[in-house]
Order: structure tokens, then C-alpha cells, then sequence
């Protein structure tokens, strides 16, 4: 009897389920078709933020060189090691082996050299 009835309800409910996921799919189709107007205004941004980082990774690159941690014919792809081993913050870089150490501390942990 209540096995019957689960299957009476799932026949039930089957189209009801069906119907529904139809609609959602309709309203997110329309949803879609609504916005394709904005795809312009989005290459728009994405043009800007590409243009704005080129800006700034030039900006980085000239810092870089102006307070001597690259030279001007290194790229900013091999300069960033460099750039990570500047001691800053919380902790420091050793000079002999490039372990990071805490700041507190006056020798590596690593290498035993002092800071
Ligand atoms: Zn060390």
C-alpha cells in the first residue's frame, strides 16, 4: 500500500519536476539572451584590466630597477626571486642559502649563518 503510494506520488511529481526545470531553463536562456549586450562592455574591461596590469608590471619593473634589485636587462619573471629575498616583515632571507627565517631570529635555521 505505502509502496504504491510512493509511486503514485513520483508519478505525480515527475511532470510537476519536469515542468518546473523547464521553466528555470527558459528564464536562464532568456536571462542569457537579455545580457548578450554586455559582452562588448565586458572585452571592454577585461581591454582595460589587461592594459592596467601591463601598466603596472612595467611600473614594478622600473621600481625594481630604480632601487637596485634588478638590472635593467633582467626580466620581471626572473627578478621576482630576487625581489622575494628582500628582507621584509616578519621574517628574512639567509645570503647563504635562501632559507626563510623569523625575524626574531639572529642565525638560519638552515644554514646556522648569521642575519
Ligand atoms: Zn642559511
Amino acid at each position: 500500500m505505502a509502496a504504491a503510494l510512493g509511486a503514485g506520488i513520483i508519478t505525480i511529481l515527475f511532470p510537476v519536476v519536469l515542468v518546473l526545470f523547464i521553466i528555470i531553463i527558459a528564464i536562464l536562456t532568456l536571462l542569457a539572451i537579455n545580457n548578450l549586450h554586455r559582452i562588448p562592455n565586458m572585452q571592454k574591461s577585461i581591454e582595460n584590466i589587461e592594459k592596467y596590469l601591463k601598466f603596472m608590471t612595467k611600473y614594478e619593473r622600473e621600481r625594481l630597477i630604480k632601487e637596485g634589485y634588478i638590472t635593467l636587462g633582467a626580466d620581471l619573471e626572473n627578478a621576482l626571486p630576487i625581489n622575494q629575498q628582500v628582507n621584509s616583515g616578519d621574517t628574512w632571507v639567509c645570503k647563504k642559502c635562501g632559507e626563510r627565517n623569523q625575524a626574531a631570529s639572529s642565525y638560519c635555521k638552515d644554514c646556522g649563518a648569521y642575519k
